[in-house]
């Protein structure tokens, strides 16, 4: 039998990666931190972790990946899948498009002709996405979807309480995009209540692991792969990465889809998903965002880990 004290600790080739990408991006200096409200201006721009969690329920960590933040815009995904568990296909399509933008996430604008909203990863598509999730009140859906959170991270989520109060008092954008679509008749009269809800999926805390096993999760067909719940409907994860594939980096999608080219989800906390198909989700958190609100050291480190493990859709055979 070996001596314990001849045994190498070998490391996997996954974790190797993500500890020496941390290494090299901790000291990146470059980008700005949401400051749209004092709560997300607070934040700590050092914050870096880099989560990556196989179909199979490894799980590889590096940084502070137990920091709470909200999730933001990365909820858009979720979002949207349960609002096709409740309409399905056909209906939503006709409330929301599918066409990437190539303008910011929170431009006012609707397709000229449908007068729908262009996708559901950006605002305007999301708060009219918000407006289908089913429920007999408030209360109840805003219980589904903190549920539906909870089926991908596999615990119970909570609203962090002053960020969605203050992107409520804030949100005059989000708000006029709102009555734009009520004007249209693209969502429900009762549109305080739809982006309210909005706000609150909006400031869901997660943390970096949780993002990553959210990923994990939509690279699952559906389920968790550490609880092996099943958290969407597995016939709509093709509607789900489709969009976050064409729309989820927003006026950035299309270099993204290039150069990096897996399904994404960014978000102004500074997170971002990407879902690498029946192999992994990874989520990366890091506060200082671009010009066009994506993660500078997220947007570096999934394009090298797209690079280093041959991650692009498009580029390995075999798949
Ligand atoms: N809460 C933000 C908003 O509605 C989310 C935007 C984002 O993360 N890009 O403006």
């Amino acid at each position: 039998m070996a001596n314990p004290e001849d045994l190498e600790i070998v490391s996997s080739p996954l974790a190797i990666v993500i500890d020496e990408l941390h290494s090299k991006y901790k000291s990146l200096q470059a980008g700005v931190v949401a400051n749209y409200i004092p709560e997300l201006a607070k934040v700590n721009p050092d914050l870096f972790s880099i989560c990556i969690v196989t179909v199979d329920g490894q799980v590889y960590e590096v940084g502070e990946y137990k920091q709470l933040f909200t999730i933001q815009s990365i909820s858009k995904v979720f979002a949207y899948g349960l609002a096709l568990e409740d309409h399905g296909r056909d209906y939503v399509l006709t409330k929301v498009g599918v066409e990437p933008t190539g303008e910011a996430f929170n431009a006012i604008i609707l397709d000229e002709q449908s007068k729908r909203p262009y996708n559901p990863m950006v605002n305007a598509g999301a708060i009219a996405t918000t407006s289908l999730i089913k429920g007999s009140g408030a209360t109840e859906r805003l219980n589904r979807m903190l549920d539906m959170f909870r089926r991908y991270v596999g615990h119970d989520v909570f609203v962090d309480i002053s960020v969605f109060t203050s992107e409520r008092s804030t949100g005059h954008r989000n708000r006029a995009m709102a009555h734009l679509m009520l004007n249209f008749g693209m969502i429900d009269k009762n549109i305080e209540e739809a982006l309210d809800l909005y706000f609150q999926q909006c400031a869901v805390m997660v943390n970096c692991r949780d993002l990553a096993v959210m990923a994990a999760t939509l690279a699952n067909k559906g389920t968790n792969p550490i609880t092996k719940e099943q958290a969407v409907d597995s016939h709509y994860i093709k509607d789900i990465l489709s969009v976050m594939y064409t729309c989820g980096m927003y006026n950035f999608a299309g270099e993204w889809a290039y150069k990096i080219g897996v399904p994404a989800k960014s978000g102004v906390c500074g997170g971002i998903i990407a879902v690498v198909p029946h192999q992994m989700g990874i989520g990366v958190f890091s506060p200082p965002l671009d010009a066009r609100g994506n993660s500078v050291r997220g947007v570096k480190v999934c394009e090298e880990l797209s690079q280093r493990l041959c991650l692009h859709l498009f580029e390995c055979s075999g798949r």
